[in-house]
């Protein structure tokens, strides 16, 4: 028997956008519920996230992924404030991402996206709004998407403000131990403390694959798909776009952050990064800098630093290792393994979670945090650009 003994209906293991945004959700819906993480808050993926909010639209030849559709209005909602949860002070970074097309894209591929464009989810930017960095080109098109880009560390800030009493930061080197687990609830051991909870969630990312292992659910499994992004500083503009070649994947996904001092930072993912994961840093910076060149010829370098940033995502284990269509939540006893597959559907994640909590007719309880209201609170993650030592 621990020294402290906590009693919950719902423990939610992990502190990223997945737990955050359940979190939020289970509380709402009168649940006692304690989401406890290693680290800061956001670790991992969701702060290295582009945060796109990506629409679902077939543009890039992949399978309409019909879950994604309804996200930029979903997540616009709680950016509003108009529904849970309140993320009126994250201010979107962007309420459009563009798509650029080269003047060397086939007609072919063009005519798909007119026919896109005809059905309202992007439509054509006209030549005067052209961002400095493709305005000179003789060609090319440029498309305005439904894609809202917001802003990762203000989300997570707005979702901690709002839950700071029920976040707790555990031990790197903790014990973390599932002592039962059946259809009536779990104990779960963590070091001295003790908590009985109604059901627990690991929403984890990298981490749920240990915790699976360590609760003795070693049939579920996750599996990560690793990118080395591309981060530049002192960008005079912000930009926020896709830039399109044959390849059915974006070439370059570029996204902006402001640095404070009248700079951007810009970061930079797509097939860059993900062809880049064989590449070292200066090879990759290499590779970007005369991919960008060429992908955007107006753009200004000078006076730029350059680093790079490694990361894997972490997703449920999908056919021949492919992207998972959607976000994923499945049951066993009393446990629930969580991954959202993209920042974008954390709402629908919630929502599948809270759909198997109600198939199991759970009930608010009786509950008391009991010690554990003594750990300490955990920070909001850094992004990566702002922990590079180093620009070259
Ligand atoms: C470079 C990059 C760009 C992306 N861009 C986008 C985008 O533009 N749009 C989009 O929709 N999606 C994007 N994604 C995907 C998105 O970031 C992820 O799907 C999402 O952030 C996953 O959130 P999560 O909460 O499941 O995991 P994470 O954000 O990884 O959070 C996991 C949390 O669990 C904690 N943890 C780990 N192990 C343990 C443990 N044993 N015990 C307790 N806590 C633990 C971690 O410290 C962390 O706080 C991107 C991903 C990457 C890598």
């Amino acid at each position: 028997m621990g020294n402290s003994r906590a009693r919950i209906d719902v423990l939610i293991v992990g502190g990223g956008i997945a737990g955050l945004w359940l979190l939020d959700e289970l509380h709402r819906c009168g649940y006692a519920t304690l989401l406890i993480t290693k680290g800061n808050l956001g670790q991992g993926q969701s702060i290295a996230a582009q945060g796109i909010i990506h629409g679902g639209t077939k543009y890039f030849g992949e399978t309409s992924v019909a879950d994604l559709a309804a996200m930029p209005e979903r997540w616009r909602a709680s950016l509003a404030g108009d529904t849970g949860p309140d993320l009126s002070t994250a201010s979107p970074l962007a309420t459009a991402m563009q798509m650029w097309l080269p003047p060397q894209l086939g007609g072919g591929l063009l005519a798909g996206f007119s026919q896109k464009a005809m059905r309202g989810r992007m439509r054509e930017a006209p030549k005067d709004t052209w961002p400095n960095c493709v305005a000179g080109a003789t060609g090319g098109h440029l498309f305005e998407l439904d894609e809202i880009v917001v802003d990762v560390p203000a989300i997570l800030t707005a979702l901690h403000a709002a839950h700071a009493d029920r976040i707790r930061q555990i031990p790197d080197d903790c014990a973390f131990e599932v002592t039962s687990n059946g259809r009536q609830g779990a104990v779960i051991g963590i070091d001295d403390y003790e908590i009985e909870t109604q059901f627990f969630v690991f929403a984890a990312g990298a981490g749920n694959d240990e915790l699976l292992r360590g609760a003795g659910m070693k049939q579920l499994q996750g599996q990560s798909r690793p990118l080395h992004q591309v981060m530049i500083s002192g960008m005079k503009t912000p930009l926020y776009i896709h830039c399109v070649g044959k390849n059915p994947k974006p070439l370059a996904t570029i996204t902006s952050y402001p640095d404070g001092q009248g700079r951007h930072f810009w970061y930079v993912g797509g097939l860059l990064a993900e062809q880049g994961i064989e590449q070292t840093p200066d090879a990759l910076i290499r590779t970007a800098k005369q991919e960008l060149a060429r992908l955007l010829p107006g753009a200004d370098f000078t006076g730029t630093g350059w680093a790079t940033h490694a990361v894997n995502r972490a997703e449920p284990a999908h056919r021949g290792g492919l992207r998972p269509t959607s976000a994923t939540a499945k049951s066993f006893g009393s446990g629930i393994v969580a991954w959202p597959t993209k920042l974008a559907l954390a709402p629908v994640l919630a929502d599948k979670v809270l759909e198997i909590l109600r198939q199991a007719e759970l009930e608010p309880g009786p509950h008391e945090l009991g010690g554990l209201v003594d750990l300490p609170r955990p920070a909001i993650a850094r992004p990566p650009w702002q922990e590079v030592g180093q620009w070259s």
